[in-house]
């Protein structure tokens, strides 16, 4: 292709209105140099950037011949991604390319600068619509456009979080309204209660996928009902049901609108599940009876399912379900009544709630769990569903986890693995015979990786003093030299970000305060840690949590050492999970279903020191990171906490120090690569998305 001119205006808008550019890092370089200083205060928004350059400096900007040609050659790379014919999907997928799999899922991580995402259910959501472009799979994502997204975090001097909620403008985002023919734009609705919710919908473009976002924001809707999408798990129990109606209801009615006929509906998690009862409306209408109608719906659903508490799944009471279904129960031609038989375990007991894992699993050809462990979990969890087979034999299978790896990497990392494995090696990511080479030094020479090491860690250290200084300069504080020299290059580096939710137990390198001053404070082999994290709203626990760890991070022996980042997002992510040499998880096992932030840290060569649950109890081998105890897991909750901390403070001193801190003459820790390629070469090619959309591709799409 050879842009000119205005073209070249043009197509740098179609890229900035392309999520592609998230997971090419010259893109991203482009998109900085226009504008650094918007880029960085939008969080790194490219539509931010354009709307902020006028077609007439952009022109000049042309001018430079380098500058030009790295446009040319990203805007080759583009077309090129977007014309590709022979794909994974392609050549395994030919019968879905006119029926694509319609994804459904409460949220959608998939930039820092598209803040409408909660935490690990996003993530995952994110990772999957951008694998499924990557291997060309026919596939249409359905989601919800959260106006306020989820909170902005700041932390009060005395560690208190406090929510703010900053509005996302859909016009300062890749975000384009639908419209019809006719230039008007496409509107639904849905029935809630006695009223009618009319809703727009927004379309992203993320490669060759399109995601609709619902916004319940329209000028005809009562005033509550504008704000019902308005933010991500926002509200009550009444907003809840109210929010899941528009995603499952409003989305079927949606996509039938937009005239795609999906070969199957993938429910990524029970909130979408009310879809099922507009699909069988639709049947109905088509003259089928009800249980012909159902029996056709549970032919084309296949659910996800996350969550290994039972509290953790939606309930409504029968005078919910009463509310919301008012007018919507009458249309179907369905009472509440018998709706409420669909959601229950026992169909007949009235004091039975109505739960969407239940529905959604009764809706469904296929459930899957998102680690073999959290298989068991789950099996066990709703073996009453299936009376008459023992829990093992349960009809719900596992699929685990993965990242979306050209998403998570910096730059650095990428030229690490271009130049080592050749520009194409990212359409290899799945294949476990490519990754072998990894483990050869004459192949990568273990300078090459500490190297890498030493600049990943540098730039985390880095960015937590920056953040730092922000943080205190808010807060008005002033004496900001000392965080010039906080953390050192040199020293064992701990990342722990996630949701602070109690079960992940974030201050537990700490319970022993006496022993984890040593281990800070030691002169030869000294650790440091930087945590990031939010706590929901109402979870008054985990902002204790919070307010602990800010506390420590101000003791006099560990001032320095310890620091948590405020505003965990996938920006304050990237610099974490590439940074850190140990990646900390330590949940009570076995409530952390999959977990993957560890996943997203073997391509920048750091290592896992985990319990081994959710997606470590399959990941770990012995040699590729670390493990905290074994599979040995007492029931009560304090008898596991002191044994799992005795096992931290054992597998820091007896395994992470030695290994770390040995080194040779050249000052290289040897062993510590070893286990750097191990990691890569067993992890990398396993927990990918890649290789998991691949899975549901024929574990759950194909029939
Ligand atoms: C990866 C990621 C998560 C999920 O991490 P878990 O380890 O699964 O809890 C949550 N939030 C952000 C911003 C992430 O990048």
């Amino acid at each position: 292709m050879n842009t000119t001119g205005s073209d070249f205006i043009k197509a740098l808008n179609d890229v900035a209105h392309n999520l592609w550019w998230t997971w090419n890092q010259s893109a991203q370089l482009i998109f900085k140099e226009l504008a650094t200083q918007v880029w960085e205060e939008s969080n790194h928004n490219a539509v931010a950037v354009l709307n902020s350059v006028s077609p007439t400096e952009l022109q000049a900007r042309l001018g430079e011949t380098d500058f030009k040609e790295r446009v040319q050659e990203m805007l080759d790379d583009f077309d090129h991604y977007m014309r590709r014919e022979k794909t994974w999907g392609g050549v395994n997928m030919p019968d879905f390319q006119d029926h694509p799999i319609a994804y459904f899922s409460p949220e959608f991580a998939l930039h820092e600068s598209l803040p409408i995402y909660s935490g690990g259910l996003g993530v995952l959501s994110g990772d999957h619509i951008k694998s499924a472009s990557d291997l060309g799979i026919p596939l249409v994502g359905i989601g919800l456009f959260y106006r306020q997204g989820y909170f902005f975090q700041t932390l009060g001097v005395d560690g208190m979080q406090h929510e703010t909620y900053p509005i996302n403008h859909p016009e300062n985002m890749p975000l384009e309204l639908v419209r019809d023919r006719h230039g008007k734009p496409v509107e639904t609705f849905v029935e809630i209660g006695h009223s009618i919710v009319k809703l727009y919908a927004y379309k992203l473009n993320i490669g060759r996928i399109s995601l609709y976002l619902m916004d319940s924001y329209h000028p005809d809707n009562e005033e509550h009902y504008r704000e019902l999408t308005a933010r991500t798990y926002g509200g009550d129990i009444t907003t809840r049901i109210c929010q899941e109606i528009v995603m499952g209801i409003g989305g079927v009615r949606l996509l039938k609108t937009l005239g795609i006929q999906p070969a199957a509906y993938h429910m990524n998690e029970g909130h979408s599940a009310f879809l099922a009862l507009e699909l069988a409306r639709g049947k109905m209408l088509e003259g089928r009876s009800i249980d012909e109608a159902f029996s056709w719906v549970k032919d084309h659903c296949v659910f996800t399912t996350h969550t290994p508490v039972p509290a953790g799944h939606d309930r409504f009471t029968l005078d919910l379900m009463h509310f919301a279904f008012a007018n919507y129960s009458a249309v179907l031609g369905i009472p509440v009544e018998k709706i409420m038989e669909y959601g229950r375990v026992h169909p007949h007991d009235e004091k039975e709630t109505f739960c969407m894992t239940v529905f959604a699993i009764k809706m469904s050809r296929a459930t899957n769990a998102v680690s073999a462990l959290h298989g068991d979990v789950t099996r066990n969890m709703w073996r009453e569903l299936f009376p008459d087979r023992p829990a093992e034999q349960v009809p719900i299978q596992h699929i685990t986890n993965g990242v979306h790896i050209l998403g998570w990497m910096n730059s650095p990392t990428r030229k690490f693995w271009r130049k080592f494995l050749g520009e194409d090696w990212e359409y290899h990511i799945m294949q476990g015979d490519f990754w072998h080479r990894v483990a050869d030094p004459n192949f990568i020479p273990d300078e090459a990786i500490w190297a890498l090491r030493y600049n990943l860690r540098r730039l985390l250290i880095e960015f937590t003093r920056m953040r730092l200084k922000e943080q205190q300069r808010r807060v008005g504080a002033n004496g900001l030299k000392p965080f010039d020299s906080f953390l050192s290059p040199d020293v064992l580096t701990i990342g722990f970000s996630r949701r602070f939710a109690t079960y992940k137990r974030a201050p537990l390198i700490f319970s022993n305060i006496e022993r984890s001053l040593r281990l800070f404070n030691d002169p030869d082999r000294p650790i440091q840690i930087v945590f990031a994290g939010k706590a929901h709203p109402k979870d008054d626990n985990g902002k204790a949590l919070i307010k602990r760890i800010v506390e420590l991070s101000k003791h006099p022996q560990l001032f320095g050492k310890v620091a948590f980042i405020e505003n965990y997002d996938i920006n304050v992510a990237r610099y974490l999970i590439s940074g850190a040499d140990v990646w900390l998880n330590t949940p009570r096992r076995p409530l952390e279903a999959s977990g993957t932030s560890g996943q997203k840290i073997a391509i920048h060569g750091g290592l896992n020191l985990s319990i081994l649950d959710g997606w470590w109890r399959e990941g770990y081998d012995g040699s590729n990171g670390f493990a905290i105890g074994n599979d040995d897991h007492p029931q009560d909750e304090h008898e596991q906490d002191r044994m799992d901390e005795a096992n931290l403070y054992d597998a820091i001193e007896k395994q992470l120090l030695p290994t770390f801190y040995n080194r040779d003459e050249n000052n290289i820790p040897r062993e510590w690569i070893k286990k750097i390629r191990r990691a890569m070469q067993t992890l990398i090619p396993r927990f990918n998305t890649d290789r998991m959309v691949a899975e549901y591709v024929n574990k759950m799409y194909k029939k």
